[in-house]
């Protein structure tokens, strides 16, 4: 059996490594597609080669996240390999895109029937339409399966459990005896604020500099890894965080020794609440919805 993966953003990269192992350990042969919306070492490079991931057999390289232009060129792979399965991940640009190049061949959703029941949010819209595009949906949990079941969703729905779980798990001890990046940063464990954001709608400069100035009001250090829109803009806008250290991205281990021993994260990604309630660090989600929410229940 030949499964195509389709891959283009940070958090596709993390949620592709377990199962990249599991599909060689069952003999599955995989073929990976990047798109490459998410070009930035920090963003895409430095999980190749910290998570051990095998290079993508095709790098497209578009450097956008435009969903026609990906679609098209991940259509001409589709064509060329023929797989079984086209398998995408979560709820980016790069999943709708895959799920779209598929054609005729059947589409396997990773996080399917998650909702955070806000269409303000680009990416529900992505996750209701490959969600419906799909033929085998991958629920993390039983709450997106049941949500799958009250829309009628025609695929057939599993709860896997979360691969980003499966990662963390294996990958968070690791990160906390190999980083330096406490002691380079100068901090102690639970002494310091972490954060992140990158949502659409907080990074516009009004909304942003409202965030920065909330931020700047905790005590103690609060660490910014900005992702590269968010650096942008507050660049762009002199938006100034008082005492929050904005820095680069980080690597998943960098981050994850950074994260797991926090005061408190605070932060508008999927993915880091999840984290944040793994590691028993409490989570403000900067966001009036989310797609988690077992980890606000
Ligand atoms: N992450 C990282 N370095 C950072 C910030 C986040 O490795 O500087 C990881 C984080 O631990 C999580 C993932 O990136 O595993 C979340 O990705 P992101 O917030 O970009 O996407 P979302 O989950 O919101 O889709």
């Amino acid at each position: 059996m030949k499964v195509l993966s389709v891959v283009g953003n940070r958090p596709q990269f993390i949620k592709s490594g377990p199962l990249s192992v599991a599909l060689r350990d069952r003999g599955i042969d995989e073929v990976v597609v990047h798109t490459g919306q998410h070009y930035d070492r920090e963003l895409s490079q430095v999980f190749f080669d910290e998570l051990e991931l095998r290079p993508p057999a095709y790098r497209l390289d578009l450097k956008t996240p435009d969903i026609g232009r990906m679609q098209t060129k991940v259509a001409e792979v589709v064509g060329a390999e023929r797989p079984d399965w086209v398998l995408v991940y979560g709820d980016t640009n790069s999943t709708l895109a895959g799920a779209r190049a598929a054609g005729d061949t059947p589409v396997a959703h990773v996080e399917a029937g998650l909702r955070s029941g806000d269409l303000t949010m680009p990416e529900e819209h992505s996750r209701i339409e490959v969600d419906r595009l799909a033929s085998l949906l991958l629920c993390p949990d039983e709450r997106s399966r049941r949500i799958l079941g009250e829309e009628g969703v025609a695929g057939r729905a599993e709860v896997v459990g979360d691969v980003m779980a499966d990662a963390n798990f294996k990958l968070a001890p690791i990160a906390r005896e190999r980083s330096p990046i406490l002691a380079a940063l100068e901090l102690e464990p639970g002494g310091y604020a972490v954060a992140t954001v990158h949502r659409e709608a907080n990074v516009r400069p009004e909304r942003l500099a409202r965030i920065l100035e909330g931020l700047g009001q905790i005590e103690g250090p609060v660490i910014l890894p900005a992702h590269p829109r968010t650096a942008s803009v507050a660049r762009s806008r002199g938006l100034t965080p008082g005492h929050v250290r904005m820095i680069q991205p980080l690597g998943y281990l960098d981050f994850a020794a950074l994260a797991s021993q926090a005061r408190v994260i605070l932060t508008d990604s999927g993915g880091l609440q999840k984290e944040a309630y793994w590691y028993g660090v409490p989570c403000v989600t900067l966001r009036p919805s989310t797609e988690w929410k077992d980890t606000v229940e």
